[in-house]
């Protein structure tokens, strides 16, 4: 990860295509555009790629998220249960369908804690969200297990994931519907852009309208198409869609080049044992866009990375638990409910809540956890490089602590 590293002729190529008719909308125009069908084309990929029946593309990964949870029917005063490390993108979506955001602890999967899940059920709970971070997977079967006794959605938020699996299935088919995004830092790019994935032809069908205004796409033309719900506008567009064409094609090399590089990283942190590693529940199925790691302590390993930064070697690390996007912690604006227009009843009172639920699991965690990014570019030589610097530094820092008790 991520895949703009690897941008070159094939991703031009696509893009020309649709240069050439000057088409640049997904629907309609069918003579001028020439058969050029780019997001049509993509969607196609995606499902003979992942294995899911149907793949509606949206313009990002956040507006897959709230396309699927409109889909899904969820809705104001409906409660969505997601896990404290993620992206923002999580409760954006959950918000702007009116619905709550529950957010509750992970474990060392870097993902939602089954029990912390369980505990947060309510009558109004209709979706569980698992975040399979940093390219890795949640517990799948224990929340398929809750999801089927609670008769609850499972949605996928799989946008750090593409390519990685559980058991055999990729991650994304697995729930009821699931999400990817192809942002400029995602493992497949197209600029902007995201998918959803779903089994059931209803699903798709409610995406398919929902991220074009509610269009049925039954008539003989555009404006001649029935709006059976209302909808808004996530559509891609052909531009974007020809990028992902392109790099779609290229994710096995991608995946090839990361397993390798991960491997090659990881057999040098493995020298040191106070160094431990994320729970991965699939090892075959991780994707490899990071290597996550663990210290003993937090107090460690913040020293780890002030040094890290202090020998300028941190780039292409994360700390995650400083980090104003992907952790509670930080999320100050989602605490006090700093949203522009009024948010619902159900809502403010559920954000201010925040601000005094205890996430000291989850910070346990988070605070000894340090992500390393797989680039796709790296020479042995470089991966060699990074990784004996930084368990240089590891072992520098554990025998000054050693040496202070
Ligand atoms: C990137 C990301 C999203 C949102 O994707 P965008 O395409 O940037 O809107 C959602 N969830 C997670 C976990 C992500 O990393």
């Amino acid at each position: 990860m991520p895949g703009f590293e690897l941008f070159g002729d094939e991703e031009r190529k696509e893009v020309n295509d649709v240069l050439e008719t000057g088409i640049l909308m997904r629907y309609g125009f069918d003579g001028p555009r020439k058969g050029i069908w780019k997001a049509q084309e993509l969607e196609k990929v995606i499902t003979e790629t992942f294995g899911s029946k149907y793949a509606q593309l949206v313009s990002s990964g956040t507006a897959a998220l709230t396309t699927a949870l409109a889909a899904l029917g969820v809705g104001a005063g409906d409660e969505v249960i997601m896990p404290s490390f993620t992206f923002v993108a999580s409760f954006e979506a959950v918000l702007s369908v009116g619905a709550v955001p529950v957010i509750v602890d992970i474990d060392e999967s870097l993902t939602l804690k089954p029990e912390a899940v369980r505990k947060a059920i309510t009558p109004k709970t209709r979706c569980i969200m698992p975040v399979h971070m940093c390219g890795s997977m949640a517990n799948l079967d224990a929340l398929t297990q809750i999801c089927n006794e609670h008769k609850l959605f499972l949605l996928e938020d799989a946008c750090q994931s593409i390519g990685a699996s559980y058991k055999g299935r990729a991650l994304g088919t697995i729930g009821h519907a699931g999400a990817f995004s192809f942002d400029f830092v995602k493992t497949i790019t197209c600029a902007e852009g995201g998918a959803v994935l779903t089994n059931s032809e209803d699903i798709y069908d409610k995406c398919d309208g929902y991220s074009d205004h509610g269009h049925d796409h039954m008539g003989v033309d555009r404006g001649a198409d029935l709006h059976p719900f209302i909808g808004y506008n996530f559509r891609i567009s052909e531009l974007h869609a020809a990028v992902g064409l392109a790099q779609i094609r290229k994710l096995d090399t991608f995946l090839s080049i990361q397993k390798k590089n991960h491997t090659i990283l990881k057999n040098i942190l493995l020298q040191v044992p106070e160094i431990s590693f994320r729970v991965i529940l699939d090892e075959n199925g991780d994707s490899c866009t990071f290597l996550s790691w663990f210290l003993p302590t937090e107090e460690i390993t913040r020293e780890v990375v002030s040094e890290l930064k202090a020998r300028n070697i941190y780039a292409g690390n994360f700390y995650w638990y400083d980090n104003n996007w992907h952790y509670i912690r930080r999320w100050q604006h989602l605490k006090n409910a700093n949203a522009l227009g009024a948010l619902n009843n159900a809502q403010t009172a559920a954000l201010s809540r925040l601000n005094d639920t205890d996430f000291s699991a989850s910070d346990a965690i988070m605070g000894r956890c340090i992500s390393t990014l797989i680039n796709l570019s790296s020479t042995e030589e470089q991966l060699q490089e990074k990784g004996n610097k930084i368990v240089a530094v590891v072992r520098e820092v554990l025998e000054k602590k050693l040496a202070v008790v």
